[in-house]
């Protein structure tokens, strides 16, 4: 990790950079949330988003779901309910711009 400040490096992790005293962070992990990926999508993203949740192989997943769905058919409603309760990912490319529907009752504030 480096010094945001004074771009001292560590090798291990430190609350206060021993040079510059500023508060150093851990780094930033994107917060992980059990999403539907759009990556590792075979059917609705359910396996892959339990792997990239996991941090497993996503043919894992598949694999123990399709066994479950074999052994005894509560795979296929643990599915059909993961689809529906997950929210999906996502885009990975971000909007620049947040694009707003217009409204024909929305009227401009006017400028004074
Ligand atoms: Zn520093």
């Amino acid at each position: 990790m480096f010094c945001p400040k004074c771009g001292k490096e560590y090798s291990q992790a430190v609350n206060f950079c021993s040079q510059c005293g500023t508060e150093m962070h851990p780094p930033i992990r994107p917060s992980r949330k059990l999403m539907r990926s759009r990556t590792d999508e075979k059917i609705a993203g359910v396996c892959g988003g339990f792997a990239e949740y996991l941090e497993i192989d996503v043919t894992l997943v598949r694999l123990i779901w399709l066994a479950a769905l074999f052994l005894g058919g509560w795979g296929l409603i643990a599915y059909i309910v993961a689809w529906i309760v997950m929210p999906l990912e996502p885009l990975p490319q971000h909007a620049s711009s947040t694009v707003q529907p217009s409204s024909s009752t929305a009227q401009p504030a006017p400028n004074s």
